[in-house]
């Protein structure tokens, strides 16, 4: 009798336990991400450009956007605050800037969705870093908040800002940054050496990066471009083909109609 019930869960331990043990269903992705290159077509009206797309990302229901302006140097915040606040105004939506919030923290926690404006990218980092953003941030995107960044703001949504353009003016304690994405993003990419010109490319200088981060994409992503992702999948929205960089092999050439959801998987 005691030997039968010793098989009977020894049985139940083997076999039965883990059957028992439903499979969670996976995740559902619910990141939405709206990366911009750039802020401001050249001849242009600030935002005016990426307006249409930030509307149609943002949906019907007026929403409110958190908006953190800390990649802004030598000009007020409030500025900052004002300028982006004008042009979702003109498109249905409304902005506010996260410094205007006692608990930073909080503010992002309870945000409906954020945006993240340009500048220098190492000093956003820093900003970021120092009101303890990054996981808050982070949490509140993969739980579904819509994040639109250009520029600057595109660079923190990468897994480090290694790829930037900007000057290093101050020191972020730390490169990583949301990591929203697997892959490494060069906002305002530019091919064109100009003549006479002795140092290095864009290209050159991704290049580099490729010698010691040989497992990570970089998307060069041209002016006037976006990459919109949503349910776990990405498309490119612009007028430019974007470049994607990956150490031993060939770089691409990618247009709005290509998949570009390998870019998405580790
Ligand atoms: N300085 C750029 C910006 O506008 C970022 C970059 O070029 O990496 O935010």
């Amino acid at each position: 009798m005691k030997k039968s019930l010793f098989f009977l869960i020894a049985f139940g331990l083997a076999f039965g336990c883990p059957l028992a043990i439903k499979a969670e269903p996976a995740a559902v992705d619910k990141t939405k991400l709206l990366l911009i290159s750039n802020s401001t077509k050249a001849g242009e009206a600030f935002l005016d450009y990426p307006k249409e797309q930030i509307k149609a990302f943002l949906g019907d229901k007026p929403v409110t956007v958190l908006f953190i302006p800390y990649a802004r140097v030598g000009t007020s915040y409030d500025e900052f605050e004002a300028a982006v606040k004008a042009k979702f105004k003109e498109i249905g939506h409304d902005a506010i800037g996260i410094h205007r919030f006692a608990d930073p923290v909080k503010a992002v926690e309870e945000a409906q969705a954020i945006a993240v404006g340009g500048g220098n990218t190492w000093m956003l980092l820093h900003e970021l870093r120092r009101n303890r953003l990054l996981d808050p941030v982070r949490a509140r995107v993969r739980s579904g908040a819509p994040y639109i960044g250009w520029s600057a703001g595109s660079n923190v949504a990468a897994p480090t800002i290694k790829t930037t353009n900007d000057m290093p003016i101050i020191d972020p304690q730390g490169l990583h940054a949301f990591e929203l994405v697997p892959f490494q993003i060069n906002p305002h990419y530019l091919d064109a050496k100009p003549e006479g010109f002795a140092g290095e490319s864009r290209e050159d200088r991704l290049k580099e990066f490729l010698v010691v981060n040989p497992d990570v994409y970089v998307v060069g992503l041209r002016e006037q471009c976006m990459l919109r992702i949503e349910n776990g999948s990405m498309r490119l929205i612009g007028p430019s083909t974007l470049r994607v960089f990956r150490k031993d092999r060939e770089t691409r050439e990618l247009g709005t109609g290509d998949d570009v959801d390998f870019l998405l998987r580790k």
